[in-house]
């Protein structure tokens, strides 16, 4: 069928190198480290439109309620929505495997320089770039700032402590006069039983100056995270980008995952869209790029368009409004929509604002 080049070895490039050899292409791909480290990422697995199930490693649990906090707290049974806590680099180098074992060649500490693509194109007859954002395509086209100004911004710590009282649930908190939340996401015990949480802040306001360090660690207090009885193990961050790019597709170079600005508007979480974008430019790959950026739009457009309305009415509320649309959607059972993808669609999304 033909040569492809896959940049990238996370979610994205794992499944759109299993996709495409499968699809009967000689594939390669070419991760700038080791697969399975140096992850940013909370490590709630989201398949919102619920067309990819669990995960197929890594998998600690999956998450049957999710707390909110904003003047109070408030608890919303998850079970009905397709989502996990997982372990990344356990997922990942197993879809590694399973990419090697069906003839995906894949050459590690390999980084792709922008300089490299002019060669790697002719080369090669797809190249499909899975690097993130900012992506190896932005860098040499010169549309880097795309991703700076239509991203979220994030700090994360790994934490190590007692997160057992939030056995099975994830806490996302919200502040005042603040586009963004804060996130307490368990990862329960390892082998060895130690215990440990992604803690993270996300600043979903383009213009804003926000310290978000500062702002974390505040949040560890207000948490009663303590140094005392909990240590940070690493500290990460970065951007989500929360826009799909306007083109997909340079000549016989496809965008997919956070390259192509794929996270969510709404939350930041990108892993499915990544899992979603890879498999689709993969299978697409036969009817030329073109395709690729139609059948996607088309895939996630209803989502997209309804996590951006919601997203844009909630930055309009003060913390004591979205205190009370959190209460009354509980009340009212609102929240259960979400487990049934069909009804993200602008019509949900403008009868919502109407209740709220
Ligand atoms: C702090 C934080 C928390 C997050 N939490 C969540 C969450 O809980 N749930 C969720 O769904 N999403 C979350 N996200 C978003 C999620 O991490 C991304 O959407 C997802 O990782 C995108 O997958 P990807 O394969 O497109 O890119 P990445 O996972 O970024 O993978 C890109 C890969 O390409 C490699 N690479 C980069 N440059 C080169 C190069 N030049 N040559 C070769 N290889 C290269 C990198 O090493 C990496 O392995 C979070 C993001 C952040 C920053």
């Amino acid at each position: 069928m033909g040569k492809v080049l896959v940049i990238g070895g996370g979610p994205a490039g794992l499944f759109a190198a299993e996709e495409a050899v499968k699809k009967g292409f000689d594939v390669t791909l070419m991760e700038k480290g080791r697969i399975g480290e140096n992850i940013r990422c909370a490590e709630g697995f989201f398949d919102v439109l619920k067309l990819l199930g669990k995960p197929c490693a890594g998998v600690r649990f999956k998450v049957d309620t999710i707390v909110f906090e904003a003047l109070s707290l408030h608890k919303f049974d998850s079970r009905r929505l397709n989502l996990w806590m997982i372990d990344r680099s356990t997922w990942q180098k197993e879809l590694a495997k399973r990419a090697e074992q069906k003839g995906v060649r894949i050459i590690e500490n390999s980084p792709v320089l922008p300089e490299d693509m002019k060669n790697l194109k002719s080369k090669y007859d797809f190249v499909i770039d899975a690097s993130g954002a900012p992506s190896v395509t932005s860098k040499l086209l010169g549309f880097l700032n795309f991703y700076r100004q239509n991203s979220g911004k994030t700090v994360q710590y790994l934490m190590e402590g007692d997160f057992s009282h939030l056995k099975n649930s994830i806490k996302v908190g919200f502040l005042p006069d603040f586009w963004g939340y804060y996130w307490i996401f368990p990862k329960g015990g390892d082998e060895s039983g130690r215990q440990t949480a992604n803690v993270g802040i996300g600043d979903f306001n383009p213009d804003s100056r926000s310290n978000l360090r500062k702002m974390l660690d505040d949040v560890l207090k207000k948490e009663g995270i303590d140094t005392a009885n909990y240590k940070i193990i690493k500290v990460i961050g970065g951007i989500c980008p929360t826009r799909m790019l306007d083109r997909l597709a340079y000549d016989n170079i496809m965008l997919v995952g956070d390259a192509a600005g794929l996270t969510s508007p709404l939350h930041g979480g990108g892993i499915d869209m990544a899992v979603l974008s890879g498999m689709m430019c993969a299978r697409t790959l036969p009817d030329g790029p073109e395709s690729y950026e139609k059948a996607l739009r088309n895939l996630l457009y209803g989502r997209l368009n309804f996590e951006e309305m919601i997203a844009r009415a909630w930055r309009k509320r003060t913390l004591e409004q979205v205190d009370k649309i959190l209460a009354t959607a509980g009340t009212l059972g609102l929240h259960k929509l979400l487990a049934h993808p069909r009804l993200m669609n602008p019509l949900t999304a403008k009868f919502l604002e109407f209740v709220f």
